[in-house]
C-alpha cells in the first residue's frame, strides 16, 4: 500500500514520474534509478499533530519515512548512535567544532544497518520472504543480521577478497553466501541476474530506492544532536534542529551520501532547518569514479567505467550505482569531492583512534583523510561546524589496523 507520504517516483535521470505500484527498482523507461518525492504538506501535518515520538532508534523518524505507519517495528534498535565532540582531536586540529558521527556503533558495526532494518520492514510488510543482495560485505552483513533478527532469510554475493570478518560475519548470521571470484561489480551484475531468474527481493544499493531512505535518518539524528550541542535550552525548544555547515562522507557506490543529502533535504524542505550543510565526497584514488566525473560535469552517469583497487574495500565501486545522485547532491549543496591516497587513510586510522577513542575501517577513515584534505585545500575552514562521518568500525577490518601502527 502507498505510503501515507509518498507522491511520486521520480527518476534521477530522464524524470519520468511514477506511481507506488508502477515499478520496484529502477526507471522502466531509461534503466536509471529512481527517487522519492514526498508530499512534506501531509508530514507537517502529521509532525504538528504528533512529533516525532520517544523511540531510541531511527523509526522515530518513520512519519518522514516512506513506508507504512503500523509497521512492526524490528526487534533490533539500529541508528541513534553517538554524535561524539572530541576534545583532544578537536585540540590537535585546532578545530573547535568538529564532530564525529559514530556509526560504526550500529549492531552490525556500520551505518548499512539503517538501509537493511529500513528493506527488511519493507520486506516484511510486502510478504517477501527471501532478500538478496551484492556487497563489499556491510551491505550484507547488515542486510543478513537485520534479516535474521526478524526471521527473514538472505542470499549474499561478495567478493571472495572481502576482510575476513565481513565474510565471517554473513555466515554467523545464517545467510547464504555467494563468494564472487571478482569484484564488487561483478557480484553486483551476478546478484541483479539471480533477481530476475528468481523474484527475490532485491536490496541492491542504488537500484533500490529505499535504501537511500533508510540512509538518510543519520541526517535526522545529526541536526537534533547539533542543535543539542551548540543551542541554549531556550533557543532549542523553538529550533530542535540545526544543519552543520559541513559533512564530510567518504563515498563508494554514493548512495550513503545521497542518502545523507536527502535527510537534510527533507528537513529543510520542512522549514526544520534553515540550510544545507556543503557536503564534502571523500574518495581514494584506487576508486575515485564519482570525483572524477564530479570534476568533469558528467551528471547523467554516461562516464565508462574505470578500474579499481583500494584498501577501503567498502568504497571500491568501478561504476557505482549510485553515481547520478551522488554528483548532484555535492554539486546542489555546494560542496566538493576529494581524492585522497590509500596510505593516508591508514595513517589516518590510528590518528583518529589516538586523538578520539573512535576505531575506524578504512573507508570510514577516509571520511576523515578527505576532511584533513578539504581543509588544507581551503574547501573548509577550520572553525567551521563539521560533522565526518565515521561509517564502520575499525574491527570490521584488523589487517588495516595493524598496518596503521605497524611503525609504532
Ligand atoms: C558502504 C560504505 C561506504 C560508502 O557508501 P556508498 O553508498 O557505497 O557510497 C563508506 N563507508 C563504509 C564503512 C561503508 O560500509
Ligand atoms: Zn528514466
Amino acid at each position: 500500500m502507498q505510503p501515507y507520504n509518498f507522491k511520486c517516483f521520480k527518476c534521477s535521470v530522464c524524470g519520468s514520474e511514477f506511481g507506488f505500484d508502477d515499478l520496484l527498482y529502477t526507471c522502466p523507461k531509461c534503466g536509471n534509478n529512481v527517487n522519492i518525492v514526498f508530499d512534506y504538506e501531509k508530514i507537517s501535518e502529521k509532525l504538528k499533530s504528533s512529533g516525532l515520538g520517544e523511540l531510541s532508534s531511527m523509526y522515530r523518524y518513520l512519519p518522514l519515512l516512506p513506508i507504512s505507519q503500523d509497521i512492526e517495528l524490528p526487534p533490533i534498535d539500529v541508528g541513534m548512535t553517538p554524535l561524539i565532540a572530541p576534545p583532544f582531536l578537536r585540540k590537535h586540529l585546532d578545530m573547535p567544532f568538529l564532530y564525529l558521527k559514530d556509526d560504526g556503533r550500529n549492531p552490525t558495526g556500520s551505518l548499512k544497518d539503517r538501509a537493511s532494518s529500513f528493506i527488511v520492514s519493507k520486506a516484511i510488510h510486502e510478504k517477501r520472504p527471501v532478500i538478496t543482495t551484492a556487497s563489499t560485505g556491510n551491505a550484507g552483513a547488515a542486510l543478513a543480521g537485520m534479516a535474521a533478527a526478524s526471521g527473514m532469510k538472505t542470499v549474499i554475493f561478495v567478493p571472495a577478497s572481502a576482510p575476513e570478518a565481513k565474510i565471517a560475519q554473513l555466515k554467523v548470521y545464517g545467510s547464504d553466501v555467494r563468494l564472487v571470484d571478482g569484484t564488487y561489480d561483478d557480484a553486483f551484475a551476478l546478484c541483479e541476474r539471480t533477481v530476475e531468474e528468481t523474484k527475490m527481493y532485491c536490496r541492491n544499493t542504488g537500484t533500490n530506492p529505499f535504501t537511500s531512505e533508510g540512509k538518510k535518518t543519520v541526517s535526522f539524528e545529526i541536526a537534533e544532536q547539533i542543535a543539542k550541542s551548540l543551542m541554549v535550552p531556550d533557543d532549542l525548544s523553538k529550533h530542535p534542529m540545526r544543519a552543520p555547515d559541513v559533512m564530510c562522507v567518504s563515498v563508494g557506490d554514493g548512495n550513503i551520501i545521497t542518502g545523507v543529502y536527502k535527510g537534510f533535504r527533507d528537513l529543510h524542505s520542512l522549514g526544520l532547518i534553515d540550510k544545507m550543510p556543503r557536503l564534502i565526497g571523500c574518495q581514494s584514488s584506487g576508486s575515485d569514479y564519482i570525483a572524477k566525473s564530479f570534476a568533469k560535469g558528467i551528471e547523467d552517469g554516461s562516464m565508462e567505467k574505470i578500474s579499481c583497487s583500494t584498501i577501503c574495500d567498502s568504497i571500491s565501486a568501478c561504476l557505482p550505482s549510485d553515481r547520478v545522485n551522488a554528483v548532484k547532491a555535492v554539486k546542489e549543496t555546494g560542496g566538493q569531492y576529494v581524492v585522497v591516497e590509500d596510505d593516508d587513510v591508514i595513517d589516518c586510522i590510528a590518528e583518529i583512534g589516538k586523538y578520539s577513542g573512535v576505531f575506524a575501517e578504512p573507508a570510514a577513515a577516509c571520511a576523515y583523510c578527505g576532511m584533513k584534505k578539504a581543509v588544507s585545500e581551503g574547501i573548509i575552514k577550520k572553525d567551521e561546524v563539521i560533522v565526518v562521518l565515521i561509517t564502520g568500525t575499525g574491527l570490521k577490518d584488523v589487517k588495516a589496523a595493524q598496518k596503521s601502527v605497524a611503525s609504532k
